[in-house]
């Protein structure tokens, strides 16, 4: 770990060897999704500001990328929503005036994209990513339960005034748990909602791991190819699969699935507890969890103390 703002490079299934920025304090976000797997929002809120010191995060990027290293992308994401950051805008300026060589992705639920000054702050950023994965207030509400100030019309509205202004590439992500936001009503909406945002692409997406709400479940292969067959968008939708030989990724380091498989060896552990024990962020180490949860090596089982990851 760089910093504690940084982390990676950590081979991203969507984003190649990205380096991690990290503006919000675990686990703050205007979302309660039920699918998080990063575990349930403890500071539930809507409130930006200067959730980490700015100059700190700046002078880390400053550190890092002063030494050249390879990377697909600096994607703005970890442990919450990283539009709440205040200052964010500022962050993303600094890399494109000094490094412009690297290219920027932020990883958005999309929830302030309402607020003009949020927009403004991401306009420069080279790729967004924000999730949408309901179009009706009633499935909003019940699987991305958000802060009560927000509705589902004002972010699809923040959403669409994004797409007016925004001159890079944005890629959708649909996140789809079964019995919510798979009816065919709840689909042809978000159908609609697609159509009015017009993404590059829409990324279809399910559980891979224990989600906070233990009754969420997977969709199937099947029933997330028929529905991405649905989604119109110039390059289509795609349903978001494991990378392939994600190990050759640049900045994938073979030490830390060494040092996970002989903790787990000894004990069934946490994200948390690995994250220490490896002294990588907790972002990084998920990455590298999900790595290992692919290829077989490895599962995630939910106990009363949380999600905790044992060999297979
Ligand atoms: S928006 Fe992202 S970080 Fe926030 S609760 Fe939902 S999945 Fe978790």
């Amino acid at each position: 770990m760089i910093s504690s703002y940084l982390f990676g490079p950590v081979p991203s299934r969507r984003l190649g060897a990205s380096l991690g920025v990290d503006l919000i304090p675990y686990k703050t976000c205007s979302y309660d999704c039920v699918y998080c797997e990063c575990g349930p929002t403890t500071n539930h809120t809507c409130r930006r500001m200067e959730y980490v010191p700015t100059g700190e995060v700046i002078a880390a990027l400053d550190t890092c990328l002063s030494a050249s290293p390879a990377l697909d992308y600096i994607t703005f994401a970890g442990s919450g929503e990283p539009t709440l950051h205040s200052r964010i805008g500022e962050i993303i300026a600094f890399v494109k005036e000094r490094y412009p060589e690297y290219r920027i992705a932020v990883l958005t639920n999309g929830s302030l994209l309402s607020d003009r000054r949020v927009r403004d702050a991401v306009l420069s950023s080279d790729l967004i990513l924000p999730s949408m994965d309901a179009a009706s207030e009633e499935i909003f509400r019940q699987i991305n339960r958000p802060c009560a100030e927000l509705t589902c019309a004002a972010v699809l509205s923040g959403l669409r005034a994004l797409a007016e202004e925004y001159s890079g590439e944005i890629l959708l992500e649909i996140f789809i748990v079964p019995g919510l936001n798979d009816s065919p009503e709840e689909l042809a909406l978000l159908r609609e909602a697609v159509d009015s945002i017009e993404p590059v692409r829409v990324q279809i997406n399910t559980l891979d791991r224990p989600g906070v709400e233990a009754w969420v479940r997977p969709a199937s292969p099947a029933s997330l190819e028929g529905i991405a067959a649905l989604f119109g968008a110039p390059d289509g939708a795609e349903v978001i699969v494991p990378a392939a030989a994600r190990e050759s990724t640049a900045g994938f380091r073979q030490d830390i699935p060494a040092t996970i498989l002989a903790t787990l060896a000894r004990r069934p552990c946490t994200a948390d507890d690995l994250s220490q024990i490896a002294g990588v962020h907790r972002n990084e180490i998920s990455k590298y969890l999900l790595v290992l949860q692919e290829e077989g090596r490895i599962e995630a089982v939910r106990e009363k103390r949380g999600i905790f990851f044992r060999l297979t």
